[in-house]
């Protein structure tokens, strides 16, 4: 369903005196629509579909242009559900690897544990996919469009204003033109780069999880065989962790996380430097002696955070807009998703009963953060233990709180 365009004048474009600091005094495009999502990326297009579907105008926003690198390649089991609810679970198969597993060094003949899916609490599929994230996002993003969201990339918010009776919203795209949007609520999906969160002053860093994380796709990396060849590779090296996962045609994400500091004193330049780390591990070594980097290094800090508010007057988060915890268990994206299937159901509700949007939003908060809470305690449970044993029993604990929380199960 597209949204309204008024294309004002083609002088200078009278503008609200708060947001007048957009940089371009260019011909201006008003837009009106009724629920305006920023960012394209997997909560994003969640959020933008299940609004769609639900009768609503929705006009979602991508400042990058859709195929764009992005990290966060493995899957959970619990993601299939939601994507079977979205449509393209088909799809999404036909561009992944399947995963049935996560793989961890153990000092036995094969020299790692696998934690199997088909082995795990309740009733989640017995598998995930790996998935090259620009392929990922760019089937959600066009799925949005095939469902009734008008998709656009190619355009950046820059500048929000919040009201008692809208959401004005000002927008670069490509080639300067600036939109002025109007909108009945907003929906916050801009990731890490966390819109709202900053311009209102809402998020806190974690003061002790904080950390770092470079990495790079590469070929030639020796694969795991058979049942566990799409397994995700866990590895625990001196300053922290680091990942292995199999994507199409034989390519390998590999990356590290470790503490700012050790990023900050090295002296060699990125690439030697994530090679040394993954060197120190004698595993990853072999595995990737004959490896060679395929594309680029990417770097990007890794610090947990948390919004003291999630949703506000005709306003709400989703996905790590709201929040980010290690990505340790590979849980950003189900997160995302899940929160956006949420956010649009709360959206829709309000737009409906405006007078219920306190409570909606209380019990969309109540949830996120319970789940959130569980899995911060899972990531740091292992850290706490004083013995092999005290760690074990502390991640079986956490599991068992992990399976009882509502945000692991379906809506
Ligand atoms: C090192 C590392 C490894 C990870 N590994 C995994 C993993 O294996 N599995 C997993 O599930 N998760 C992983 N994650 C987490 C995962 O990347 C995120 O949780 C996930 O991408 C969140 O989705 P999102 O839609 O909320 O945000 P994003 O995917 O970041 O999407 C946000 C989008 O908003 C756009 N945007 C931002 N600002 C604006 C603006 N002003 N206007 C318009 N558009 C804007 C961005 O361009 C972006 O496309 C990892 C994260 C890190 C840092």
């Amino acid at each position: 369903m597209a949204c309204e365009y008024i294309l004002v004048g083609s002088g200078r474009a009278r503008m609200e005196p708060d947001l007048c600091a957009t940089p371009h005094m260019q011909p201006m495009r008003e837009l009106k629509t009724e629920v305006l999502v920023v960012g394209g990326g997997p909560a994003g297009s969640t959020t933008a579909t299940f609004l769609a579907r639900r009768g609503r105008r929705v006009l979602l926003l991508e400042r990058e242009r859709h195929p764009r690198f992005h990290i966060g390649e493995s899957l959970l089991p619990a993601n299939l559900p939601i994507l079977e609810r979205l449509g393209v679970l088909d799809e999404v198969a036909r561009i992944g690897v399947l995963k049935r597993g996560a793989d961890f060094p153990a000092e036995n003949a094969p020299g790692f544990n696998v934690f199997r899916f088909d082995r795990a609490l309740g009733d989640t599929p017995p598998h995930a996919f790996q998935v090259r994230r620009e392929d990922f996002d760019l089937l959600l993003f066009r799925h949005a469009g095939s469902q009734g969201v008008d998709a656009r990339d190619g355009v950046r918010v820059r500048d929000v204003e919040l009201r008692d009776d809208s959401v004005v919203a000002i927008a670069e795209a490509e080639g300067g033109e600036t939109w002025r949007i109007r909108a009945e609520y907003l929906v916050d999906a801009t990731g890490r780069d966390a819109l709202l969160g900053r311009r209102l002053g809402l998020r806190r860093k974690h003061p002790r999880h904080q950390s770092a994380a470079l990495f790079a796709h590469f070929r030639g990396v020796e694969p795991r065989s058979d049942e566990d060849a799409g397994n995700i590779s866990i590895y625990v090296h001196d300053h922290g962790w680091a990942w292995m996962i199999p994507l199409r045609e034989d390519v390998f994400s590999v990356g590290i996380v470790a503490t700012p500091e050790l990023f900050k004193d090295r002296t060699e330049p990125p690439a030697g430097f994530l090679r040394r780390i993954l060197d120190s591990v004698p595993q990853i070594r072999e595995r990737m002696a004959n490896a060679e980097m395929a594309g680029n290094l990417h770097a990007t800090g890794n610090y947990s955070y948390l919004c003291d508010r999630m949703a506000g007057h005709r306003w709400i988060m989703a996905g790590d807009a709201g929040a980010f915890v290690d990505p340790i268990f590979s849980t950003g994206v189900y997160l995302a998703m899940r929160s956006g299937e949420g956010a649009a159901a709360v959206v829709d509700g309000c737009l409906r009963e405006p007078k219920r949007e306190r409570a909606l939003q209380r019990e969309y908060r109540r949830e996120v953060q319970e789940g959130l809470r569980a899995l911060s305690w899972f990531i740091c449970a292992p850290c706490r233990g004083s013995s092999c044993a005290s760690r074990r029993r502390r991640c079986a604990g956490c599991l068992r709180i992990l399976a009882t929380t509502s945000i692991w199960r379906g809506p």
